[in-house]
């Protein structure tokens, strides 16, 4: 059987390589020209962490992630703990497969290194898809009209391929936005952070946990606005004014330090992202 998978990000590439475990001929398409280092961390549950281990890829991951072995809820004002939930080994005892936290550009490369290039078309932006009794088809910005028994649509949250096959279906704005960052975990050492914390406070919230191997401090300050910038990779304005003062606790004086672009280092971007469900 032959596969067109539209999409080369974290979906499609899982969906390429069951496909060709599985015994497909697959052809992945790709609008971007190369893949870069983009995104920031991405936490595995253990439904994902067994996806990987199924497709001989959890050691490569569990290299460059971390694994908790906690995570601490605390409020955003005094640092007062709320709550704590065990992960590391119970997880695993639970669940079958561990907890990691990675930057997406890990977990990404890692997928991206399994499959044969010969499978990978870069730069081929998809325009439609149809079918008939017989095959699926694909249509590329260039006019090429790629055929194959099965096309798996692994376009994204802002799927297109969703669209012309179902019609819209907006995703609705939950008025919610995040500040991402990414900070050499050196750097914040002193703050005596927990290593996986989550801090909340009047309409917003702050989660921190480390990323490849520990080195990095990935950092999301998430907020309520009605400023609707969809994207993964909008810069933030440095210095851009904050709502309301901060209070006393780490939390807060690093959120405000993101917000404000103070933290970052020249090898730093913090990144404005607006999404329909808030988290880290
Ligand atoms: C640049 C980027 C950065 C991200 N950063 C983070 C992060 O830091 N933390 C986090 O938790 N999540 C992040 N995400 C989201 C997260 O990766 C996904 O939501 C999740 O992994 C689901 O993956 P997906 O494969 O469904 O979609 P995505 O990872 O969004 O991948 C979709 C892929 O489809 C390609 N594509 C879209 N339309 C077409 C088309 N017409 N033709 C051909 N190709 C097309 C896109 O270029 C992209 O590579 C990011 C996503 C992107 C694209």
């Amino acid at each position: 059987m032959e596969a067109i998978v539209v999409g080369a990000g974290i979906g499609g590439l899982a969906a390429t390589l069951s496909l060709r475990r599985a015994g497909c001929e697959v052809t992945l398409v790709e609008r971007a020209p190369r893949f870069t280092e983009i995104g920031t961390g991405i936490q595995l549950a253990p439904d994902a962490t067994r996806v990987l281990r199924r497709l001989g890829l959890l050691d490569a991951v569990a290299a460059q992630a971390t694994r908790p072995s906690h995570v601490e809820f605390r409020t955003w004002s005094d640092g007062r703990a709320i709550c704590r939930y065990v992960l590391g080994d119970e997880v695993e005892r639970e669940f079958g497969a561990p907890y990691l936290q990675v930057h997406r550009a890990d977990l990404h490369r890692v997928l991206t290194a399994a499959v044969p290039p010969r499978s990978v078309r870069l730069d081929t932006c998809v325009v439609g898809i149809d079918q008939d009794d017989g095959s699926a088809r694909v249509t590329t910005a260039a006019g090429e009209r790629l055929r194959a028994d099965l096309v798996v649509a692994a376009d994204g949250v802002r799927s297109a391929a969703r669209r012309w096959l179902f019609g819209t279906d907006e995703a609705v704005f939950s008025k919610t936005a995040a500040y991402r960052a990414l900070l050499p975990a050196g750097e914040v050492a002193d703050l005596g952070l927990p290593e996986y914390g989550v801090w909340l406070g009047p309409g917003r919230h702050f989660v921190h946990y480390r990323v490849r191997r520990g080195e990095l401090l990935n950092v999301v300050a998430v907020f309520t606005t009605e400023e609707a910038q969809e994207s993964w990779t909008a810069r933030a304005n440095r210095g851009s004014s904050c709502a309301s003062s901060p209070a006393g606790t780490p939390a807060c004086s690093m959120f405000w330090s993101v917000r404000a672009g103070c933290t970052a280092t020249a090898s730093t971007h913090v990144c404005r992202w607006r999404g329909g469900t808030s988290g880290g």
